[in-house]
């Protein structure tokens, strides 16, 4: 990684509004929390095994943990409906769209979008896709889909969002908008893609089977698709626990490189690779330390990699888990598994 590309957390998640952020935060907290009598009890989301311990209570959630996969999962959790309405009024995601993402804008899209264009192009290339038609679900603001179609490497950019906002943002931005979630489009017209793509979408949802099953319905036969999402085995994740931020109300279902994988076979895909190529990790721990809300005391080594040595060895460390499969952000690519007739 050139040393200008290099990424820290301030950049995009800016220290004084991310304060501010956090009474947003704490709000769609309570939002939903007085749904708690809707919530539904689910077996595992990536094995659907019934089994599982509990790991810990945060925001007055309960997180637990799937006995044969180790998925980390919110149990019980919202509903689908109760989800839906707690998104349409979102404060947190005002706050982010009003003040974070604008103030962010251009560090996020030289060293988080191009980045991952780059990276879906290549594996594209790695894997001899098609060129003819791409489609991102849960697009965002749209910027994915405008530096895909920027560069012209399809013939057709679609993007599914069913927030109202986003989506007119998206249609601001040139880009062909389907409204609605993926569960609840009709491709019944034949509609096919050869790369579907979902940036930390997954981990959100009540159902991840129902939307994996859906996106191998859009994709033409021997397509691809690409789904990235916190690592639950990854570095800051391990070590910070029920600390660790993206531990979160907004995060129902935390896979690992193995239960994503067994997941995605379940829903009819052939697994190609799984990459690690988070940036933050070691420096999430790093603040938690200097903030003092995390101590390792106890943990000399941390103490001397995070701290003490971090200017001469922080980078490589952090290097170094990108590239062992061991950084909380994790990407899996996998292919569309077909069986004769063309059906599942
Ligand atoms: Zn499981």
């Amino acid at each position: 990684m050139p040393p200008n590309n290099k990424l820290s957390e301030s950049e995009i998640r800016p220290d004084d509004l991310m304060q501010k952020q956090r009474i947003a935060m704490l709000s769609d907290i309570g939002r939903l929390l007085s749904k708690r009598s809707d919530f539904v009890l689910i077996t595992c989301p990536a094995c659907d095994s019934g089994k599982y311990s509990k790991c810990y209570e945060k925001y007055g959630l309960d997180y637990v943990l799937c006995q044969n996969c180790e998925t980390m999962y919110i149990n019980p959790r919202p509903s689908h409906d109760v989800l839906e309405w707690f998104y349409r009024e979102s404060e947190n995601y005002a706050y982010w769209n009003k003040y974070i993402f604008p103030a962010s804008e251009e560090a996020r899209h030289k060293k988080i979008v191009i980045p991952r264009v780059e990276k879906v192009l290549d594996l594209c290339s790695k894997y001899r896709i098609a060129s003819e038609a791409i489609l991102e679900v849960g697009a965002g603001f749209g910027t994915f889909c405008r530096e895909v179609a920027v560069r012209g490497a399809f013939n057709r950019v679609v993007a599914i969002e069913p927030t109202p906002d986003l989506a007119n943002t998206c249609r601001e931005k040139g880009i062909e908008v389907i409204e609605s979630s993926i569960e609840n489009v009709d491709f019944s017209n034949g509609d096919k893609f050869d790369v579907v793509v979902s940036f930390e979408v997954i981990e959100h949802l009540f159902s991840p089977k129902s939307f994996l099953a859906a996106c191998w319905n859009v994709l033409k036969d021997d397509g691809i698709i690409i789904v990235t999402c916190p690592n639950a085995k990854g570095f800051d994740f391990i070590t910070l626990g029920s600390f660790c931020n993206s531990a979160d109300h907004e995060h129902l279902n935390y896979f690992n490189p193995v239960s994503l994988t067994l997941l995605l076979q379940r829903c009819g895909f052939e697994m190609l690779e799984c990459l690690t190529p988070g940036r933050l990790d070691a420096e999430l721990v790093r603040k938690k330390i200097l903030a003092g809300e995390f101590d390792v005391s106890h943990q000399p080594f941390l103490q001397q990699i995070l701290i003490d040595k971090w200017e001469q060895v922080g980078e490589a460390f952090q290097d170094f888990l990108s590239k062992s499969g061991l950084s909380s952000n994790m990407w899996l690519v996998a292919r569309k598994k077909t069986i004769e007739g063309g059906k599942r």
